[in-house]
């Protein structure tokens, strides 16, 4: 298993209000559950994007990379997550997935040429019918290859009864790797 995702240097936040308060912005789901350390916004269509990953997966685990924005506002770090990249030359099998080199260069290389300006904020996969948590092979790859501050796992399970539990955000706390949470979800007006 191969992964090269980090940036040469860890990124500041930078300021800025945060969806809700921006213009032309509107939250359309509050999570329930946040982090105190870092908010975890996601864009309605990244949202998307990641549910139509999971439903082509199937049975299989699938994923993909998180990019978008890291930034404070109040004293307050968030993450705006809007684009959830799907990484389709991973390879899923029922209870795992690996990004292999191909994987990763594809990768890179449709993030340079679409996404030049965003960071990498950190990796999605889906659970398909056994729910939202973080294996322990999950852990090894978020400790090995998304360590920094602004680094998130979301896992994703469909086939979850109820919305909140069909999404869970982990973040690094100063305690370490946090429970799942669950992101809050905006919207872009183009008005
Ligand atoms: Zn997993």
């Amino acid at each position: 298993m191969q992964i090269k995702v980090k940036e040469a240097d860890a990124p500041r936040p930078s300021l800025r209000l945060p969806p809700g308060e921006r213009p032309h912005t509107a939250i359309v789901e509050l999570g329930v559950l946040h982090s105190d350390e870092l908010l975890v916004y996601v864009h309605r269509e990244a949202m998307a994007s990641m549910a139509r990953h999971a439903q082509l997966g199937g049975a299989l685990e699938v994923g993909g990379f998180l990019l978008g924005g890291y930034y404070y506002s109040r004293g307050q770090r968030y993450l705006d997550i809007d684009v959830a990249f799907p990484a389709l030359e991973a390879k899923s099998e029922a209870i795992s997935l690996t990004f292999d080199k191909v994987a990763l260069k594809a990768f890179h290389k449709e993030r340079e040429r679409r996404f030049p300006s965003k960071l990498i904020l950190g990796w999605y996969h889906t659970h398909p019918r056994h729910s939202v948590f973080l294996s322990p092979d999950d852990v090894f790859i978020h400790k090995s290859f998304f360590s920094q501050a602004h680094h998130v796992a979301i896992v994703v399970d469909p086939y979850q009864q109820h919305r909140v539990e069909q999404v869970g955000v982990f973040v690094w706390e100063s305690t370490g790797l946090s429970q799942g949470y669950h992101p809050i979800v905006y919207e872009v007006d183009p008005a």
